[in-house]
């Protein structure tokens, strides 16, 4: 219920209530119940508790009055369903990435990450100041469906090896579970890229079903045991170098929102956007340091050779993504546009001050 209607049907106005002058603002107190499927496992590291956070900032700011319950995947959906289920209105809200729902959008990819595109801070400021959220919300508004960036997982790891990468020709024949754009790219190097789920990668690379895996970085591959399974920890992870991650929300419960509630939700959105982000930073480099000096991992840089050829093959892949359709063109026109401004201004500023700090 709105709240001028609560007001009115609680026969109280802004004043008198008391015979006294009452506060400008009256709150109705009813809350609303509101459902956040996630494409993440209940309370996964980071990802799953960044959606916990976003659902506990939404209820505190509100002062409940919209209270946000998550459900895991597979709870009330299946990961995967979480677009359509948030589309439908069965959940009001969603987390997950926009490169999951490539079956049904396929530009969609280019607001999570694409291989050797944007890192986290370059992708936030498209979004936020370069036309980027606009772009995105054109793209969902057909599903009834409105998105927000809503963390970042920054740049990942190239991924556990049994296998060593010296030259392109390892990559042939290279069976790795590596999904999207990413895997499109290993296939044109001459690998098998393989899609399975974050539960089934130990198993599959400890009996040798696969012979690489890339999952996240160190904080989240720490915590699968992945160094136990394989000899090699290669960087970088090119194939995702800051992959945005999102917030859906049904629009039509979005739009009967008072404004206080709709800002607030905006805006925990982008508390989350911002402290995923920092607090992959500082679990990454506290699991590296476990990864390398207690677990003594071998970590490894691929091959400048190796990571040319990748570059010009996700030129390649990029290229065709941004030709499938008028939506795809446009966004990636401006994506480009940015990506090369950015890079501009970082070659002399991040960029340099990492090499020479
Ligand atoms: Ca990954």
């Amino acid at each position: 219920m709105k709240r001028r209607d609560f007001i009115k049907k609680a026969g109280i106005s802004g004043v008198a209530v008391t015979g006294v002058a009452a506060p400008a603002i009256v709150h109705a107190k009813t809350s609303l119940k509101w459902k956040m499927v996630t494409t993440w496992p209940k309370n996964f590291p980071v990802l799953g508790t960044g959606a916990n956070q976003l659902a506990s900032l939404i209820t505190d700011m509100t002062d409940r009055r919209i209270k946000v319950k998550v459900y895991g995947a597979g709870e009330l959906v299946p990961a995967f369903e979480v677009f359509d289920a948030v589309s439908r209105g069965t959940a009001e809200m969603g987390h997950g990435a926009a490169y999951y729902w490539k079956g049904k959008i396929e530009e969609a990819q280019f607001f999570s990450t694409v291989p050797f595109g944007m890192n986290a801070q370059e992708m936030t400021a498209w979004l936020y100041h370069g036309g980027g959220m606009k772009l995105w919300e054109e793209t969902y508004a057909p599903f009834g469906v409105l998105p927000a960036a809503a963390g970042n997982s920054t740049v990942q790891m190239a991924g556990w090896f049994n296998k060593e990468i010296n030259n392109v020709n390892d990559l042939k024949g290279l069976k790795m579970r590596i999904p999207g754009l990413g895997g499109e790219v290993l296939k044109r190097a001459g690998g098998t890229p393989v899609n399975l789920p974050g539960g089934e990668l130990f198993t599959s690379l400890k009996t040798g079903a696969i012979d690489a895996t890339e999952w996240v970085g160190p904080y989240n591959d720490l915590a699968f045991g992945l160094y136990k399974a394989a000899k090699y920890y290669y960087y970088p992870g090119w194939h995702e170098p800051g992959t945005t991650l999102e917030a859906i929300i049904n629009k039509k419960a979005f739009d009967t929102l008072d404004k206080d509630l709709q800002i607030i939700v905006r805006n925990a959105c982008k508390m989350v956007n911002q402290e995923m982000s920092t607090e992959y930073t500082a679990k990454n480099n506290a699991a590296l340091d476990t990864l390398v000096n207690k677990h003594k991992v071998d970590v490894r840089k691929l091959p400048d050779d190796v990571l040319t050829k990748l570059k010009s093959l996700s030129n390649d892949v990029v290229t065709e993504l941004a030709g499938k359709n008028a939506a795809a063109k446009k966004i990636y026109k401006s994506y480009d546009k940015f990506r090369k401004q950015v890079a501009a201004w970082h070659e002399i500023s991040e960029k340099i001050y990492y090499n020479i700090r």
